[in-house]
């Protein structure tokens, strides 16, 4: 008799748990169940994210549901539509050996008349966002007054997302004689005041300590500079080749912008935000799943309830707000057992924030520095190399092996491995010698100055003033795309684009340079004559025009966000806002996030290709990083903007 039989499931329950392979139930479970079974009570369930809440109610739901009634009987109200469809599917897996159990998904964005059909088809259980069903209720669509269960799912984020109204009158809408369980992550008073105002004598359980941090997720700070918060994000990246994760950002513009960026870098990300259509937004969370994305860009609302297994990192690019907030991110990560990491960028202005958040989790942070650029380049080639090693081989490639083997005939075994890593080496070595280290540390340890030596030195480009900026409408990458076109250069000679209101910065090689002099300063913009000159910032650490610290060997993305209030440059048009390309089903993997305006080019200059799966040889077009071995013409210059 396994665990779930002594729980006092049902045989059809049971083998549908044989289904999903659950072997022993989750401690939630474990205590909801058999309360829940036994007699019709008001259950408080208090457990983490990723605990199994929704079998420790789907359980006993399906058991005690009357499939020969199609009557409502059941409501499960939940946050996001994306948790809705979840529920939904479960309860379906959950039921699949009962016959008569119809499970109806209501939220919006949605047909709200084939919904109602539905219903009417006879569905004992809905399951509903707030929103959604108080319309349906408002319509008359739905009739709810003789139910007997109703769930409230992830209470505490349904009410942080501003539910408390649907949900009081949701409620006042359904028989008082009926029971309710609330499961939450969390107790806030707002919660409380639901189960006190509409539950009768509740029995509470609680898994873990109330309000701590699982016990599976491990939480670490870097202390950066506010404009190297992006360079910090690609960092990480850079450094977890595996990583697998959820990007938190503060407001929907940042989320747009640092995903688009990611996604201009060449690394497989998408936004999640509200201001995407509901397709979007199922489109990007489908790929998420199927692991296309490694890095989903997301606001918490978007994210909320978001239930992704194996979630690696879920890194907080800015806190949230609200500190309680962190909970609910955190909580991405470390499910059903697993193990994760909750990273924060954090600045020196927000480092008390940390201590709170402590105080919260009732858990530790660890401070870390951002790994170095040689740190990474080691990563990676062992990454590279285990790849290699690990690859398995199609024989199509018999074909070629002659015409192959005799190019690289003649070098030994250790000449070609050497040669075969270079490939990828070179080119991210290439990148971080442009790079500073740009980690920071708290405490009374050192804060990194200018003078203090690099492990790598500047590559004396040449810096430009240039008298246009944003007053002429142009952005960072308007304004690249003009020097590019009016120079006649290529994608990535124009590098640094760095635009305030009435001028802006550039870099070039200085072999362009009497291009850029003379060409710039015979031009005009709208009747204005342009003019141009080498700035006496070369990009290194002296201050700029504008008397801004010039931060050395910053590269342009942080340094934007630092001086330009955080705008990253315009929605891309054409890639649906999210960054995500409608058409991808044409671009296989990766394709489907890449920005249009690249779409040829090579990207990830900066050489990383991470080794997951669909970034593996899924792409029809332009190759990246390390499976394309030497597919650069030349070696290409990190973009750095
Ligand atoms: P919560 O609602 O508490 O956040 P979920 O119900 O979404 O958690 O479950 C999290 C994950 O754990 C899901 O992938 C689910 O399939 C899995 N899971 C739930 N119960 C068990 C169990 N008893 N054994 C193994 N996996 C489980
Ligand atoms: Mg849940």
């Amino acid at each position: 008799m396994n665990k779930f039989e002594q729980l006092g499931l049902n045989e059809s329950l049971l083998k549908a748990i044989l289904d999903l392979g659950f072997e022993n139930p989750s401690e939630v479970q474990e205590k909801a169940i058999p309360l829940l079974l036994e007699k019709d009570t008001d259950m408080v369930a208090l457990a983490q994210t990723g605990t199994g809440k929704t079998a420790a109610f789907g359980f006993p739901l399906i058991q005690k549901i009357d499939a020969d009634n199609r009557n409502t009987q059941a409501l499960v109200l939940s946050p996001t539509r994306e948790l809705c469809l979840q529920i939904t599917n479960e309860l379906k897996n959950y039921s699949k050996y009962e016959k008569g159990i119809n499970v109806v998904a209501v939220y919006g964005g949605a047909s709200i008349t084939e919904q109602a059909r539905d219903i009417k088809r006879g569905a004992q259980i809905i399951v509903a966002t707030p929103g959604r069903m108080q319309d349906m209720i408002n319509r008359g669509l739905v009739n709810i007054k003789n139910i007997d269960y109703c769930i409230l799912d992830e209470a505490d984020e349904m009410l942080n997302m501003g539910f408390y109204e649907d949900i009081v009158s949701i409620l006042s809408d359904t028989p008082d004689q009926k029971s309710t369980w609330l499961f939450s992550a969390t107790m806030p008073q707002e919660v409380a005041r639901i189960a006190k105002q509409f539950m009768s004598d509740p029995v509470e359980i609680t898994v873990g300590a109330k309000n701590s941090g699982s016990a599976t997720v491990s939480h670490e700070f870097y202390l950066v500079n506010a404009r190297d918060r992006y360079e910090a994000l690609k960092r990480l990246a850079d450094a977890n080749p595996d990583i697998f994760s959820v990007v938190f950002c503060r407001t929907k513009r940042d989320t747009q912008a640092v995903a688009e960026k990611l996604i201009e870098d060449g690394y497989s990300a998408a936004a999640l935000h509200g201001d995407l259509s509901q397709a979007q937004r199922d489109g990007v969370m489908k790929s998420f799943r199927g692991r296309q994305i490694q890095m989903l860009v997301a606001t918490d609302v978007a994210a909320r309830g978001i239930d992704v297994d194996n979630i690696t990192h879920v890194v907080n690019y800015q806190l949230p707000d609200e500190i309680e907030t962190y909970n609910h991110r955190s909580g991405r990560t470390g499910r059903a057992g697993k193990l994760g990491t909750s990273i924060v960028i954090v600045t020196k202005s927000e480092l008390r924030k940390i201590s709170s958040i402590e105080r919260i989790i009732k858990q530790k942070f660890e401070e870390k520095t951002i790994p170095s650029g040689i740190e990474i380049c080691e990563i990676q080639l062992l990454h590279l190399a285990t790849k290699i090693k690990d690859t398995e081989v199609d024989h199509e490639i018999d074909n070629y092996l002659p015409a192959i083997n005799n190019v690289l005939e003649g070098l030994s075994k250790e000449e070609l491995i050497k040669k075969m890593v270079s490939v990828e080496f070179n080119r991210f070595i290439a990148y971080y010698k442009k790079n500073r280290d740009i980690s920071t540390q708290s405490g009374e340890r050192r804060e990194r100055s200018d003078s203090e030596p690099r492990e790598f030195n500047n590559n004396g480009a040449v810096r430009y003033f240039v008298n246009i900026g944003s007053r002429d409408n142009f952005d960072w990458m308007t304004l690249k795309d003009y020097l590019k076109e009016t120079l006649d250069l290529g994608r990535d000679d124009v590098f640094k684009v760095d635009v305030k209101e009435g001028f802006s910065f550039f870099n070039t090689d200085p072999e362009h340079t009497d291009k850029v002099m003379e060409v710039l300063n015979n031009v005009q913009l709208e009747g204005r004559r342009i003019n141009v000159e080498i700035s006496k910032n070369d990009g290194g650490g002296r201050r700029d025009h504008n008397g801004r610290s010039g931060g050395g060997r910053s590269s342009g993305g942080p340094r934007r966000e630092g001086s330009g209030g955080g705008s990253f440059g315009p929605r891309r048009e054409g890639s649906g806002g999210g960054g995500f390309r409608s058409d991808r089903n044409s671009a296989p993997r990766e394709g489907g996030f890449r920005s249009d305006r690249n779409s040829s080019a090579p990207k990830r200059e900066g050489g990383f290709r991470s080794a997951t799966p669909r970034t593996e040889g899924g792409s029809d077009r332009a190759p990246r990083r390390s499976e394309s071995f030497g597919d650069s013409p030349r070696p290409r210059r990190p973009r750095r903007d």
